[in-house]
């Protein structure tokens, strides 16, 4: 039997989010937005107050403190979020996702290292990111084939039974505010970069780990992008998560919740410029009426609000089945963040139409949610090139 309603928990978790967004987000977003130095604009401040509500820990098992939530939970929170802000949603995102992965593939003694200080954090300074982009590419790391000279650039050399890790990373997501980095390092450059990466991950303080330039973007303005630089980073063999060669496998399992968790922030950006656009056509009269009597107008709105819906339905879905353990379903997870971010284009472009030359100006949020969803289909591995591996698959 299908059931689309949501639990009493998860109720509440929209509920807690929506007025997060609605009480906390909103008021400031436009601020941060317009903050012209990168390395200023991330809000901390509020990034610790969605931490004291669990945000940042909601797919951490119980067992190491977190909320124990599901991809569900993490589409209705990303979603709820993002209307009020993509930056901030951004952040939480990262590190949600990441966090899954370490507890997925971590070992106890990792994830009581890892995931208990983060937890326990309320403060928001305890952010995680992971670089995997490089400066050669973002699709590069995810070379397929067997040519060894393609691929991840990033080398972790074994030596005196320690990984030493030379390379640096592209636009990693928490750059600069996250406490703990995870990294994709080639531990063997002369076998095909599928079966040659490993993940690692190390706090920020690690002896000859710095970061790099803070990214100046077009949008997610409130949160911070940037380089990490690796100049003989020591490890140890318990900072490798999962098996030695699995980083790609490891990364690839992730999409469940990145696509959920990117689709979701995606539509969440969609929503705020279609409600924004249906109250300004109710307002704005032309000739006498409301603008939304004019088909041209009111057809458009529906086709924003069927869009948003429609990609909430395929996100929600794959979502359920991941909770569900059901990973032989056919619908690929990167489908809902293709699909969402291409809805989350349109539908804030529609909505910016519908504003006429005020959508044009700073005065409304319409031009920022442009901004914002502009870079939904490049992000967490380029719309081409997810459609490519799905490709595969058919
Ligand atoms: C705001 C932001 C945040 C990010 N956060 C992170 C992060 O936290 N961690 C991280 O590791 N990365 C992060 N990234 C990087 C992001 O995942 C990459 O930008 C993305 O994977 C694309 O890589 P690229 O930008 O290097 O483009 P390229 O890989 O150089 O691709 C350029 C263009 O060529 C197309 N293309 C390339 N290869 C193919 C192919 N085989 N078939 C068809 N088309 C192809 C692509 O679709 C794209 O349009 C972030 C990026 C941004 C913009």
């Amino acid at each position: 039997m299908i059931d689309f309603e949501l639990t009493d928990e998860q109720k509440q978790l929209k509920e807690t989010c929506r007025r997060f967004a609605e009480k906390e987000i909103k008021p400031v977003a436009a601020g941060f937005d317009a903050i012209v130095d990168p390395r200023e604009s991330f809000p901390l401040e509020l990034i610790g107050k969605g931490c004291e509500l669990g945000f940042h820990t909601l797919l951490v098992p119980e067992a190491y403190g977190g909320m124990g939530g599901g991809l569900v939970d993490f589409s209705i929170m990303m979603e709820e979020l993002a209307v009020g802000d993509a930056g901030v949603a951004f952040s939480y995102a990262a590190t949600c996702a990441i966090s899954r992965m370490i507890a997925a593939n971590g070992t106890p003694e990792q994830c009581e290292r890892w995931l208990a200080p983060f937890c326990a954090d309320k403060s928001g300074e305890f952010a995680l990111g992971f670089g995997g982009t490089e400066p050669s590419g973002g699709t590069e790391i995810f070379y397929p084939e067997g040519d060894p000279r393609f691929g991840t650039k990033t080398t972790a050399v074994k030596k005196n039974g320690s990984y030493v890790i030379n390379g640096s990373k592209q636009f990693t997501t928490n750059a600069g505010q996250a406490k703990l980095y995870g990294c994709l390092a080639r531990t063997d450059k002369d076998a095909p970069n599928f079966t040659s990466n490993s993940i690692f991950f190390l706090p920020s303080d690690t002896p000859g780990f710095s970061i790099g330039k803070i990214e100046d973007k077009m949008g997610h303005r409130a949160s911070s992008n940037g380089a990490l630089v690796f100049d003989n980073v020591e490890l140890s063999p318990d900072d490798l998560l999962g098996e030695e060669g699995k980083g790609v496998e490891i990364l690839l399992q992730t999409y469940h919740a990145n696509g959920v968790g990117m689709g979701s922030l995606a539509l969440g950006i969609a929503r705020a410029a279609y409600e924004m656009a249906v109250e300004y056509a109710k307002e704005r009269n032309i000739w006498g009426q409301p603008i939304i009597r004019y088909q041209a107008i009111g057809n458009k709105l529906v086709d924003m609000k069927m869009a948003i819906e429609t990609g909430r339905l395929l996100i929600q879905r794959i979502a359920w089945a991941s909770d569900q353990g059901k990973h032989g379903d056919d619908v690929n997870p990167s489908m809902a963040k293709v699909y969402a971010s291409e809805v989350a284009r349109k539908v804030t472009v529609d909505a910016m139409q519908v504003l006429g030359g005020y959508g044009y100006m700073k005065d409304y949020p319409a031009e920022k949610l442009v901004r914002d969803a502009m870079v939904t289909p490049i992000y967490d591995g380029a719309n081409e090139v997810l459609r490519y591996f799905m490709s595969l698959e058919l």
